[in-house]
């Protein structure tokens, strides 16, 4: 059994960074259940312990030495950053210590998934001197993901939908690391998903969503990122059946919103 802690950076009386009507340690704790979440469904021969499940203060120490009295196999330090830039950057500890060179391969395969499944900008593999990364006795990466005080991150920031694809990239990276297997019979619960609409102003794409209401047609925003660039979709449904996803597009087209089906 791997053993996997999962820090959700701040809490309590240390709320973290802020801007636009966001708090850094809400979203760390977001994103520590849900990738959590993740590893426990997808993968098997796995156990996940997370730093807090709930909105309270825990000292840098207590972390530390949690991670440490439980004997884990890898810790990842969930964080949002601030203060000019864009995009996503990870830390290992820049001391010397033994096994240097295999914790900078976890932070490798752990930044390049994370990437990956979010198309944040990439800012770099980076080294600092954090408590985190540095009194954790075994290897440990801190990741800073999108800068809260910058408006293009904080609308993505604010999405629930890309929340979880950040905890997606850092259970996909965590199972990559320790060759977690697959849990037999899981298949992607949804392959076809039904878009009507795909915007770069995040406003047309709330205004869409308010139109869909009055129709009765549930609908939410996955913001899609490709090249540095945002998209705001509007999804108005996700379908195991390609048939059932053409069915819902003719619904839609009867109520006059062009739609069309992607792959996920
Ligand atoms: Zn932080």
């Amino acid at each position: 059994m791997k053993k996997v802690f999962i820090d959700a950076g701040h809490g309590g009386n240390d709320p973290g960074a802020s801007g636009h009507d966001l708090k850094e340690k809400d979203i760390t704790l977001a994103i520590a259940r849900q990738t959590k979440n993740y590893l426990d469904k997808m993968f098997s021969g796995v156990d996940v312990k997370v730093s807090r499940t709930k909105d309270r203060s825990v000292t840098l120490k207590e972390r530390t030495n949690a991670a440490n009295a439980w004997g884990a196999d890898v810790l990842v330090s969930i964080h949002v950053n601030a203060g000019g830039g864009r995009g996503f950057e990870s830390y290992m500890y820049n001391g010397a210590f033994k096994g240097k060179e295999k914790t900078r391969e976890i932070q490798k395969v752990l930044h390049e998934a994370i990437l990956e499944e979010t198309g944040f900008v990439n800012r770099g593999m980076k080294e600092q001197n954090f408590h985190m990364v540095r009194a954790s006795q075994m290897p440990a990466v801190l990741t800073e993901n999108g800068f809260i005080d910058r408006k293009e991150d904080a609308v993505l920031l604010k999405s629930a939908a890309f929340l979880n694809k950040i905890a997606k990239g850092h259970a996909v990276g965590i199972a990559n690391v320790l060759r977690l297997p697959k849990k037999q019979g899981i298949v992607s619960q949804v392959m076809y998903r039904v878009v009507t609409g795909s915007f770069e102003n995040y406003t047309y794409a709330k205004e869409l969503v308010r139109l869909l209401a009055k129709k009765d047609m549930e609908a939410f925003i996955d913001p899609h990122t490709s090249r540095g660039k945002t998209y705001y979709r509007v999804v108005t449904g996700s379908f195991q059946e390609l048939a059932n996803a053409k069915k819902r597009v003719s619904t839609l087209e009867s109520y006059g919103f062009d739609s069309f089906i992607v792959n996920v």
